[in-house]
C-alpha cells in the first residue's frame, strides 16, 4: 500500500514555514485506513497490551481503531482542563511557550503493559512527555506508534530506550 498517496502536504499551516501532513485524507480512504491500522496491529500485536494510550486529538483516531482491533482497552491522553477526573499532569516546552497534557490519576495501574499511540511524530517533545505520565504511574511502555515520522527532526532521540515504529518516514 503507497500510503504516501494518500497524505495531502499544507503548506504553512498552522503557521509560515510548517508543511503540515494532512491525514484526512488517509482517513477518507477506506482501504489506507484499514491498511494503517492493520500494519500498526502486526507490529505491536504480541506484546501482551493491556491498552493503548492515545493523544488528543488524531492518536484518539489511530489509538481506539487499533485498540478495538487488538481487543484491548483505550486510554485518552487530553489537552489541559478536558478530562472530568483527578488528573496527573504534565507541561513540557513547545517551539513557543509550553503545553501541558493530562491522563487521569486512576487510568492506570503499576505493570500495566501499555502501547502509545499518536498520528505524527515530529521532534519527540510530545510523546516524550507522554511517556513521563505513563511512567509516573508505573505502567510500562512496550511501544510507541506513529502513522508518520518526520525522520529529519530526530525524535526518536528523545524516546530512546522505548521501540518506536512509524508506518511511514519522510
Ligand atoms: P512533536 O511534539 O514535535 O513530536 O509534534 C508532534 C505533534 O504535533 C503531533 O501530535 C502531530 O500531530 C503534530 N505535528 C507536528 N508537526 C506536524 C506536521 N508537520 N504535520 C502534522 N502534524 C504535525
Amino acid at each position: 500500500m503507497d500510503f504516501k498517496k494518500t497524505i495531502r502536504d499544507i503548506p504553512d499551516f498552522p503557521k509560515k514555514g510548517i508543511l503540515f501532513k494532512d491525514i484526512t485524507t488517509l482517513l477518507k480512504d477506506k482501504k489506507a485506513l484499514k491498511a494503517s491500522v492493520d500494519v500498526l496491529a502486526r507490529q505491536f500485536g504480541k506484546k501482551g497490551i493491556k491498552y493503548v494510550v492515545g493523544i488528543e486529538s488524531r492518536g484518539f483516531i489511530f489509538g481506539t481503531a487499533l485498540a478495538y482491533k487488538l481487543g484491548v482497552g483505550f486510554i485518552p491522553v487530553r489537552k489541559k482542563g478536558k478530562l472530568p477526573s483527578k488528573v496527573r499532569s504534565v507541561t513540557y516546552a513547545l517551539e513557543y511557550g509550553t503545553d501541558t497534557l493530562e491522563i487521569h490519576e486512576d487510568a492506570l495501574k503499576k505493570g500495566d503493559k501499555i502501547l502509545i499511540i499518536d498520528d505524527l511524530l515530529a521532534t519527540g517533545g510530545t510523546v516524550g512527555a507522554v511517556a513521563k505520565l505513563v511512567r509516573a504511574s508505573g505502567a510500562k511502555i512496550v511501544g510507541v506508534g506513529f502513522i508518520i515520522e518526520l525522520a529529519f527532526l530526530n525524535g526518536r532521540e528523545k524516546l530512546k530506550g522505548l521501540p518506536v515504529y512509524s508506518v511511514i518516514q519522510y
